[in-house]
């Protein structure tokens, strides 16, 4: 089975993050009006206490969605919004999954959209790394399914036979020098950032792991790479070289 992966549009992310945004508007507005005569019951005061402390959370989630949408557009948007904007899309991210089925929208395009807002945001900044402070993350599907060589553990054991895209990511990696691991999972990727202490990441994965693993690991700046998946899911999988590179380049400083 050939998975035909279409090109993502940043607007159906933005668009399902801006309807979550109104239904949380409208959810919470109505929540505090249903319990305004209980709390105005404890203490006179305390509706309007509680209402002011909503009303600045949903500001600043608002000016968080604000801020991604003028990056998006292009305008010069100030650090502060940086925050916010996450915080915002870690929020929101699973009521817009939840919206985008109801309206019969495909999980994996939303994702997809996802991961090129992200992406668009940390290229914004220009992030600029030495090798030694660059990782490259892989999952494990990568590797040929019936290489014998166990690389999850040190990636040096791959023998670069040419049947998987390991071999091509190892000897860029001796190359350049940046750090490069095959995970099998979320917790063997947290381990290794964790360990290494990396500046920034470049992703290699589907759509639920990056989506997932870019959420995670913030404030780490992480450019997300879709996998393909010739074979279906997990099964030799297999990434666009081309896309790999340009992504490094674009970390590593000007005169690497
Ligand atoms: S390139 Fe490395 S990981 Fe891939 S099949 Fe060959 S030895 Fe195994």
């Amino acid at each position: 089975m050939i998975e035909v992966v279409s090109r993502p549009k940043k607007r159906l992310f933005l668009a399902l993050i801006l309807v979550s945004l109104l239904v949380t508007c409208i959810s919470t507005y109505g929540i505090w009006m249903v319990s305004f005569p209980g709390l105005a019951n404890i203490s006179q005061y305390l509706p309007l206490v509680i209402g002011t402390i909503l009303l600045f959370s949903i500001i600043a989630i608002a000016s968080g969605i604000v801020g991604i949408i003028f990056a998006i557009l292009g305008f010069p948007t100030l650090g502060f919004f940086q925050g916010p904007a996450w915080s915002a899309i870690n929020l929101l991210f699973p009521l817009a999954i939840r919206i985008g089925k109801l309206c019969d929208l495909d999980q994996e395009r939303i994702e997809r959209s996802f991961i090129e807002v992200s992406n668009h945001l940390i290229r914004r900044k220009s992030v600029k790394v030495s090798p030694e402070k660059l990782l490259i993350l892989t999952p494990h599907c990568i590797q040929r399914e019936t290489c014998p060589y166990k690389i999850t553990r040190n990636v040096d054991n791959c023998k670069v036979c040419g049947n998987c895209q390991v071999g091509e990511i190892l000897l860029l990696s001796r190359r350049l020098g940046f750090h490069f691991a095959v995970v099998t999972g979320g917790t063997l990727a947290r381990k290794v950032i964790k360990t290494l202490r990396p500046h920034a990441v470049l992703a290699i994965a589907c759509e639920r792991d990056l989506t997932s693993g870019i959420q995670d690991v913030y404030p780490l700046p992480v450019i997300g790479v879709l996998n393909e998946r010739p074979y279906g899911p997990c099964c030799n999988t297999r990434v666009d070289m081309q896309a790999v590179e340009r992504a490094i380049r674009e970390f590593l400083s000007e005169k690497k």
